[in-house]
C-alpha cells in the first residue's frame, strides 16, 4: 500500500509506539492501517462415493483441480462462505457437515478451513471462475494436478478417514506453495 485509504497521503512504513511490528502508518491523519491474515473457507462436497472438483478457469494454478473454495466474505459465518463459493463455483447446492481441515499457512499469511458437505443433487453448473465440475472416484482424482496443497491434503486426510470409518478434524501447518510439478 502506498497511500492512506482514509486521506489519500502517502504512508510510511515503521513501527508505531507501542507495537513490535512495521505497519502502514499515514503521517497525516495517523491511521494505522493493519494487515492481516485472510481466510479461505471451502467445502468437501461427496454424492455416493464421489467427490466433486472444480478445474480453475483463473490464476493463479489455472486449469487445475481443486475443492470449491474462496476467501471469506465480511458479515459471514465461515459455514455461509462455505456454501457460497460451491453455488459460486460449481452451481452446486450442499448441505454442509462437520469442519474437517484447518490449514495454516503462514509464508502467504492465509488460513484455509474447509468442510464437509454433501451434494443435494449432482448437478453443477460452473461459475465464471470454474473450466468444470465433476465428480471423482478416489481411483481417478488427478493427484498431480491438484492446485494447491491444502486440498491435496484435504483430500488425502478424506480418503483415510472414510476406509476407517472415523472422520475427525485435520489440522497442519503448509509452507508457501512450492512451485508446481511438471
Ligand atoms: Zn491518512
Amino acid at each position: 500500500m502506498n497511500f492512506c485509504s482514509q486521506c489519500g497521503s502517502p504512508v510510511t512504513v515503521r513501527v508505531p509506539p507501542g507495537d513490535n511490528l512495521p505497519r502502514h502508518v499515514c503521517d497525516a491523519c495517523g491511521t494505522i492501517h493493519y494487515q492481516n491474515p485472510k481466510v479461505v473457507v471451502g467445502a468437501l462436497p461427496v454424492w455416493n462415493e464421489q467427490v466433486l472438483l472444480c478445474r480453475r478457469a483463473i490464476e493463479p494454478r489455472y486449469g487445475l483441480w481443486t475443492l470449491p473454495a474462496g476467501f471469506m466474505e465480511n458479515n459471514e459465518t465461515a459455514a455461509e462462505g462455505a456454501v457460497r463459493e460451491t453455488q459460486e463455483e460449481a452451481g452446486a447446492r450442499v448441505e454442509l457437515g462437520p469442519m474437517f481441515s484447518f490449514v495454516d499457512i503462514p509464508g502467504i499469511s492465509q488460513i484455509h478451513i474447509i468442510f464437509q458437505a454433501t451434494l443435494l443433487a449432482p448437478d453443477f453448473s460452473p461459475g465464471e471462475e470454474t473450466l468444470e465440475a465433476a465428480l471423482f472416484d478416489e481411483s481417478d482424482v488427478p493427484w498431480n494436478e491438484i492446485a494447491f496443497r491444502s486440498v491435496e491434503f484435504t483430500l488425502r486426510k478424506f480418503f483415510e478417514d472414510r476406509r476407517s470409518g472415523n472422520y475427525r478434524l485435520h489440522t497442519t501447518a503448509l509452507e508457501i506453495h512450492p512451485p508446481l510439478r511438471t
